[in-house]
């Protein structure tokens, strides 16, 4: 086998593999039609290729014309497919140019389908074999040449008028570096394969078709293209990335700020909290005063009174502790804990708000619960959100209606779930959906901010937060919290 008719097949395996990996891009979502058509046309180009080596072995009428006739479909099934292609990937061109492609070359082709008439030739009068590429041979037909095949040569003339036009509309838009490789890549295909088709069929040179080769012009351009193509997108993954970065600080700066803001509204029920071990210390100081007066001295009522005192001091320096961490801007620590001792802390922290606002707050953790993965600073801060917003809904009621209810159960195997519920006023069921949008609000001093940075730590959690309206009354928040995966037994 001589490299010549290699070339054919190697021609096609290029033009199915850029189409392939074209037809792979066009197909993403949503479907890119600029690519399926470049993928069509690679196609057609593979198809044309193995017809024109099967024509240069056809030595009979019967081999002969039914592959003339698949060729002459994939070359205008090319045709088509790349001035679509251009329409689309230029976004601009020539519509009638665009249409005279399609339209002058069916009428063409339709002397293929005439009775005793063929697009090239009106008549095929024999074969011969000739000698041509250093010594390899080939069979030509040889016959009586159609004068309507004119007809398929004005398509591409149109053609190439037409990737000119829509070349230079593209060029004066900016996009000069595309209108320069993809339509000058595109204009020369033509211009060889036309001309060379042209030589051929008039009898000029004795040669087979390499329509198909003068197409590799159109896949290295295209090659380029899909090169600067991958790198856009790499360079757009990686600005992406740093406004991702930016993004995340700048949630985190607002949950600060909503942190903060929280603790402006908590900062009465922590001074009440703080007072109560601080009046302890003093009347324990007093009793110990008047204890120290007597004679002998009561050592052990002292000792116990300083017992007191220390313990008295731990609550506080711990209830100012929970206040730094809470303050403190942190990212994400999540580690195995238990969902009561959170609802525990929750209510250590809002008591004080409850007592002021004379509301009841209820916690009822069901039994046994299994530990979750979390961040406890975090859900103290999502748990605090839920527990102010529901005190804020039921507001309005009489003191004796006023109720917020702090419930966590276990749906189902993989998680734990947390719900605060009130009688409160309910959620209008337009606003529902919008609960958990950044500064939704229906507040007149809300900032909007505690729900959609409790949506946010949630799902960084891997859980989810929503909102139900109850069937009587008031509302209720549920999160779920995934388990501590149970460790593989070794
Ligand atoms: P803010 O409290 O500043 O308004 P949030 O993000 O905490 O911001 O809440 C957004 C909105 O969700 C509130 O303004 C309110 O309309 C609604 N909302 C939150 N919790 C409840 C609740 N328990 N009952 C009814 N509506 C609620």
């Amino acid at each position: 086998m001589n490299w010549i008719t290699i070339a054919w097949p190697m021609v096609a395996s290029a033009c199915l593999t850029l189409g392939l990996i074209e037809l792979r891009i066009g197909l993403t979502q949503p479907p890119r039609a600029a690519r399926l058509l470049f993928a069509l046309s690679a196609f057609a180009v593979a198809g044309i290729s193995g017809l024109e080596l099967a024509l240069t072995r056809a030595d009979n009428l019967a081999d002969w014309w039914p592959l003339m006739r698949w060729l002459d479909i994939a070359v205008g099934l090319m045709m088509v497919s790349l001035t679509a292609f251009i329409w689309v990937y230029f976004g601009t061109g020539s519509k009638w140019l665009a249409l005279a492609v399609p339209g002058l070359y069916a009428v063409g082709l339709a002397f293929d389908y005439l009775p005793g008439s063929g697009m090239t030739y009106q008549q095929i009068t024999g074969f011969r074999t000739v000698e041509t590429f250093g010594g390899v041979t080939f069979n030509l037909a040889e016959g009586v040449p159609n004068p309507w095949n004119v007809f398929p040569y004005l398509a591409v003339l149109a053609l190439i008028v037409f990737v000119v036009d829509a070349s230079a509309r593209l060029w004066r838009r900016g996009g000069r570096w595309r209108a320069a490789v993809v339509g000058g890549s595109i204009v020369l295909f033509f211009l060889v394969g036309g001309g060379q088709a042209a030589l051929i069929e008039t009898g000029a040179v004795q040669m087979p078709y390499l329509i198909s080769w003068a197409y590799l012009v159109i896949l290295v351009a295209m090659a380029s293209e899909l090169h600067a193509d991958v790198l856009a997108a790499a360079q757009l993954a990686s600005r992406l990335q740093d406004s991702e970065m930016v993004l995340q600080q700048l949630r985190s700066q607002l949950a600060h700020a909503s942190r903060v803001s929280l603790m402006g509204q908590l900062a009465s029920a922590l001074a009440h909290e703080l007072n109560q071990p601080l009046g302890a210390i003093l009347r324990n100081a007093e009793a110990a005063e008047l204890f120290l007066a007597q004679d002998p001295p009561d050592l052990d009522e002292l000792r116990a009174i300083l017992l007191d005192i220390r313990q008295d001091d731990r609550r506080a320096s711990d209830v100012i502790e929970r206040l730094r961490t809470l303050l403190k801007r942190r990212s994400l620590a999540p580690c195995a804990l238990s969902v009561g001792d959170l609802l525990t802390t929750v209510a250590a922290l809002t008591r004080g708000d409850a007592a002021a606002r004379q509301t009841r707050l209820e916690i009822a953790a069901a039994p046994g619960l299994p530990l979750v993965m979390g961040d406890a600073v975090h859900l103290q801060q999502v748990l605090l959100n839920l527990v102010l917003n529901a005190m804020d809904a039921v507001g309005h009621l009489p003191a004796e209606r006023r109720q917020v209810r702090v419930g966590a159960q276990r749906p189902d195997e993989r998680a734990v779930e947390v719900s605060v519920s009130d009688g409160g006023h309910g959620i209008a069921p337009d606003q529902l959906g919008q609960l958990f949008e950044p500064f939704f609000t229906t507040k007149p001093h809300g900032m909007g901010i505690g729900l959609a940075i409790s949506r946010t730590i949630i799902e960084a959690h891997g859980g989810r937060i929503w909102a139900e309206n109850n069937g009587s009354d008031g509302a209720t928040f549920r999160f779920t919290l995934p388990l501590v995966e149970e460790s593989p037994a070794p």
